[in-house]
């Protein structure tokens, strides 16, 4: 394969100046392959006064970053970001790019691959080397999440993921860690961007991202309607966590997609995540397992659930839940 393409990059994608979890994880991850290749890791760092996210992308594992600071990258909009992105891997052809895939991630990636005319894989939930080819492997669900599968892009540079938050740890920083911030400037100029962004207006959805969250607690089918899951955020919120469910749950409309945890859902890996009245699917294991520290409420101890818990309570929810609440008040007050 053409070795003018080398190195790892990672998109470090930003929101109102905050550097968004994923592109830590990507870090992590990027890291890993970067050493097994033998090659630098470049965060690439797009936005508007920006520069004090730089430490953050080293500190956790980055050798380099790119930084384009311009006031025309203050809110993302496809056509300037797009465009940036597209320029700088021509110019320094990396070998292999990652994009976390947040909202933005999915937007971006494909454009940008479009225009490289090289392959993406979308949606990752697994990454690694190819010991003899030196080839990256991309694995993730296919045929509606019956089977993984790996895909390779032997032909064309770069190789392209957009890679599932939650998936990937966060790793330690390293306070220590030293490395290159790279200013570029761009020429990219306010009549190629199409949209105009006028006003941000966050909806609730949007302020609530469950990959981000701390504490979780799910409902499940054994909930058993919409307004059970009144207790389910009771709980959720005495804990300074946010409610999750079940794929059952959220199929029977009793809470929207964006909660759901498991294989089609969200993947989450919080401190502490609460599973009530959840089986314990291979499906919805896939999405929380990684958990810090699982209880489990079910009235059927056998639940396959219950086996990987860390605290199996055995139980009504209807009557665990109101017990909980009531202990964790008296705690607190
Ligand atoms: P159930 O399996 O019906 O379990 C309900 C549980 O509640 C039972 O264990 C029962 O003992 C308990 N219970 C009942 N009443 C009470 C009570 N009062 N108190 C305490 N416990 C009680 N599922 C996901 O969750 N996420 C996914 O992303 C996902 N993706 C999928 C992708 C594919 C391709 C397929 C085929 C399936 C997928 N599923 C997913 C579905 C998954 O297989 C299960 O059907 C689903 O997780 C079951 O949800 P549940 O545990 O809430 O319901």
């Amino acid at each position: 394969m053409n070795k003018e393409y080398r190195g790892v990059w990672v998109f470090a994608e930003q929101r109102d100046g905050h550097l968004q979890k994923v592109s830590l994880e990507l870090i992590g991850k990027g890291r890993e392959i970067a050493d097994k290749l033998g090659e630098k890791l470049t965060a690439v760092l797009l936005g508007y006064e920006v520069q004090n996210l730089t430490n953050s992308l080293i500190s956790h594992g980055a050798d380099e970053v790119i930084l384009v600071d311009n006031v025309l990258l203050k809110n993302y909009t496809t056509d300037a970001y797009a465009k940036v992105l597209c320029d700088l891997i021509n110019e320094r052809k990396p070998e292999i790019m990652f994009i976390g895939a947040s909202y933005i991630g999915r937007d971006l990636g494909p454009r940008v691959a479009g225009r490289l005319k090289t392959g993406l894989t979308a949606d990752c939930t697994s990454l690694d080397i190819d010991q003899e080819t030196g080839n990256l492997l991309m694995t993730r669900p296919a045929f509606g999440g019956n089977l993984m599968a790996t895909i390779e892009c032997p032909d064309h540079r770069p190789q392209m993921s957009t890679v599932r938050p939650g998936v990937f740890n966060v790793p330690c920083a390293d306070e220590k860690r030293t490395g290159k911030v790279e200013v570029v400037a761009t020429d990219l100029k306010e009549e190629e961007i199409r949209t105009k962004v006028e006003k941000i207006v966050k909806s609730l959805k949007d302020k609530i991202d469950i990959t981000e969250a701390e504490v979780i607690v799910s409902g499940g089918r054994g909930v058993g309607n919409k307004e059970g899951f009144a207790l389910i955020k009771e709980l959720a919120e005495i804990l300074g966590g946010v409610v999750g469910a079940s794929r059952a749950a959220v199929d029977s409309g009793w809470v929207e997609k964006d909660y759901q945890v498991g294989q089609t859902g969200k993947t989450v890996r919080p401190k502490l995540y609460i599973a009530c009245g959840i089986s314990g699917a291979i499906q919805h294991l896939a999405g929380m397992q990684e958990s810090d520290y699982i209880i489990a409420i079910n009235k059927d101890d056998s639940a396959p659930i219950m086996s990987v818990a860390d605290l199996a309570v055995v139980g009504d929810l209807y009557k665990v839940i109101p017990e909980m609440i009531k202990e964790i008040k008296a705690q607190k007050f």
